[in-house]
């Protein structure tokens, strides 16, 4: 298979190396004759990783994450906790393509001492992978806001713990096959409801630039205050413009992030109502931190499903009040 190291860890070739197994889970014999213990560790970084490791990996292993919900995960540094986690895993994915920018080293780090080390996006065609002039030469990470993106992580997950265990090779084909097929049917789900919105009002404006993969698959023009990493701070200037933005085409709502501060968009409000032009704040979008864990909203589904559901609702489209199935909590303004 293609490796799909982050690209600083390219010159580190990855050996299959099975773990020392200390746990007194299940053991089974490896096609290789050696045995392995489940449930096996696995540590990720971001929710929405965590989730496609979820549904593939099932019983196989316990997929601990390190990010949790509301946490930006371009400024994240990590503790000491989270390095002995990361050293105590068995695998290890994150997203890559430096979205958790600030981890970059200590991942790096754990994967020198062989340990197998993945990024989800790495398997992605480079064709697909948008490259924002503002970034510097590199990818826009944010590919979970297409769901078609996602599901090209979720083939990448599949592989690598095929690799990593490959006596269960069907078992997380078939996982991923069934994940897939529930991802397509919130592609179908975002696709139509975004159709339904008044194509003069297709302006998505929100905090930072996480959007542009959502805005490219299910035709948005997309601005964010932002730029593709929070770690830039927004000028004076930038909301001037993307104000100018707001009255010239008449946008009835801008959108705030769970996982970056409201200021920006607080400040955009103020300015375009300065001018006379009423704006109102949407709604809050997950853009790179899922919800709370244990509700819909902590799912990559549920985070996809609220941030269509709302922005739909917002910009004039027509939307089930709940979601695409139900799931999302009644009587909450969306
Ligand atoms: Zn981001």
């Amino acid at each position: 298979m293609k490796k799909f190291y982050i690209c600083v860890q390219s010159m580190f070739l990855w050996c299959v190396c099975l773990p020392f197994i200390i746990s007194c889970g299940v053991k089974e014999s490896q096609s290789s004759g050696k045995e392995r213990s489940y449930p096996y560790q696995i540590v990720t970084t971001v929710g929405m990783v965590n989730d496609i490791v979820q549904h593939v990996v099932g019983e196989k292993a316990e997929a601990r994450n390190i990010i949790g919900e509301g946490v930006d995960p371009h400024l994240y540094k990590s503790t000491r906790n989270d390095v002995a986690a990361l050293l105590d895993a068995d695998v290890i994915f994150y997203a890559g393509l430096m979205l958790e920018g600030k981890m970059a080293d200590v991942l790096v780090k754990v994967a020198r001492t062989g340990k197998p080390v993945y990024a989800v996006t790495e398997l992605i065609d480079e064709k697909y992978l948008l490259q924002p002039i503002e970034f510097s030469g590199h990818y826009d990470p944010h590919v979970w806001m297409d769901v078609q993106g996602w599901i090209k992580g979720v083939a990448a997950v599949a592989q690598a713990l095929s690799e990593y265990d490959p006596s269960h090779a069907t078992y997380y084909k078939e996982n991923a096959q069934k994940y897939r097929a529930d991802l397509e049917q919130l592609h179908t789900y975002v696709l139509e409801s975004m159709s339904t919105i008044p194509p003069s009002s297709r302006v998505l404006i929100t905090a930072h630039d996480a959007f542009n993969y959502f805005g490219r698959a299910y035709g948005l023009e997309v601005k964010g205050i932002q730029g593709i990493s929070t770690e830039s701070e927004a000028g004076v200037q930038d909301i001037n413009q993307l104000v100018d933005i707001i009255v010239a085409r008449d946008v009835k709502a801008v959108f705030v992030e769970t996982s970056v501060a409201e200021k920006n968009i607080r400040a955009l409000v103020e300015g375009a109502n300065a001018r006379g032009k009423e704006v109102v704040i949407g709604g809050s979008l997950f853009s790179d931190a899922m919800g709370m864990r244990g509700t819909y909203e902590g799912t990559y589904m549920g985070m996809i499903d609220h941030n269509a559901t709302t922005i739909v609702r917002a910009l004039g489209g027509t939307v089930p009040d709940r979601g695409m199935q139900d799931n999302l909590p009644a009587n909450k303004k969306r």
